[in-house]
């Protein structure tokens, strides 16, 4: 993919970022489950809660090419920290960029871009999760204010943001077209913010549920049309795909990585690993998936930089890459012996971390349910 100047060079800053300041902390982030303030701090300070949000907000207005390449770097480290800015710079305020009106955009996008506020995208609820239709959150419109009642679950960053883009119904009778989105405030009363999930991997980047009771949003908080936000969700999730495969591309290629150097310097029976056909084959096998994954996330980026939908490119590019992530990082354990199943190795976490890119943002079986139902409209 072709990429600007400027963002060859920001993504040789984040590499340099990567390797002075997330790796010496990620083995601490995933003991202690938690992302030290002053690598927080740290990435405010190079601009990274801004990357996608336009400059005159504040932020450095990468397009979803850029964001992708940026994504691919930081596949290249911890996961938890990855995620608390993929997600803040993705899913969290790509509605707001898009849709917001002006008083929304002067409000909230400088205090996102500089990082002051973490931003979360709250859809899932207890019944609802693969079938986001199925949501029972309501929102009824009260003089100049809607007032708020349900529950969300598994909402990424909750415990950090401020700002809670969120989907209610707003008339149960339309159905789909029946659900509107807001944007909500830490502060604003009737929102809590529940216990941190204790995960099988992510560490470092929290998920929490969210209660919402008589919860009252001024009516100016309401994103985009009333009605608009299933439709509004599904755009936000359909790049969102995009930049998940972007990421697992990026760890495809640091397993790969680390698997040549291993087996360049490991001696059983008198030779080297490199020398063994048996793992020569799986290394190839792993960078071919990671290929074909690139080539998915760059056609998906292409479709939907042109303007188009880019339903099935974005669930297949996910579907794909999501996949290959998990047969690579199965091999490089493999490939490591025992030692891929130390900790000390760092690869185990990956097999840990790698494991929630085919459940959220709809799981493979949804994209599949995806890819199969554009295949038969078209037909
Ligand atoms: C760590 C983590 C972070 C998350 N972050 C967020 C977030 O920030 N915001 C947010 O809104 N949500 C978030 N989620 C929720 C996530 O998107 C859902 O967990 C996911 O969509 C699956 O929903 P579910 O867990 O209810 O599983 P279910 O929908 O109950 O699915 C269970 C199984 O059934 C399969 N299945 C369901 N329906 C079908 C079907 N029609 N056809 C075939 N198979 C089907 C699924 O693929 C899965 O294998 C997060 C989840 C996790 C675990």
């Amino acid at each position: 993919m072709q990429l600007s100047p400027e963002v060859r060079q920001l993504c040789d800053e984040i590499r340099r970022f990567i390797q002075k300041e997330v790796e010496p902390r990620s083995r601490w982030i995933e003991e202690h489950d938690e992302i030290p303030a002053e690598l927080v701090q740290k990435a405010r300070e190079l601009g990274l809660f801004g990357l996608t949000i336009p400059e005159q907000y504040g932020g450095i207005g990468l397009d979803l090419a850029g964001k992708c390449a940026i994504e691919e770097e930081m596949g290249k480290t911890n996961y938890g920290f990855a995620t608390l800015i993929g997600n803040h710079t993705g899913i969290s305020s790509a509605g707001i960029v898009a849709l917001g009106n002006e008083a929304q955009k002067k409000h909230f996008l400088p205090r996102m871009a500089s990082g002051e506020w973490i931003g979360c995208f709250a859809l899932t609820e207890p019944q609802a999760g693969s079938d986001p239709a199925a949501m029972r959150t309501t929102a009824v419109k009260k003089g100049d204010r809607w007032v708020l009642n349900g529950e969300k679950i598994f909402i990424t960053n909750a415990s950090v943001a401020h700002v809670f883009t969120v989907m209610a119904i707003t008339d149960r009778s339309k159905a789909i077209k029946g659900i509107s989105t807001f944007i909500l405030e830490r502060d604003f009363p009737g929102l809590s913010v529940g216990r941190n999930e204790l995960k099988m991997g992510m560490h470092g980047c929290s998920t929490a549920p969210l209660a919402f009771n008589d919860c009252a949003v001024p009516a100016g908080n309401l994103l985009g049309p009333e009605g608009a936000g299933y439709v509004q969700a599904l755009k936000t999730l359909t790049a969102g795909r995009v930049t998940v495969s972007a990421r697992c591309v990026g760890m495809m290629d640091k397993l790969i990585g680390r698997c040549v150097e291993y087996m360049k310097v490991r001696t059983q029976g008198g030779h080297k690993l490199a020398e063994y056909q048996g793992l020569q084959w799986m290394l190839a096998d792993m960078a071919v998936q990671r290929d074909a994954a690139r080539g998915l996330t760059e056609r998906a980026i292409a479709t939907l930089m042109r303007g188009e939908r880019g339903t099935l490119e974005a669930s297949a590019a996910k579907l794909f890459s999501t996949e290959a992530l998990g047969k690579v990082v199965d091999a490089a354990v493999q490939i490591h012996g025992g030692m891929g199943y130390m900790r000390e190795a760092g690869i185990e976490t990956t097999f840990r971390d790698a494991r929630i890119t085919r459940i959220y943002e709809g799981s493979s079986e949804i994209q599949r349910n995806i890819i199969a139902a554009q295949l038969l409209k078209e037909q």
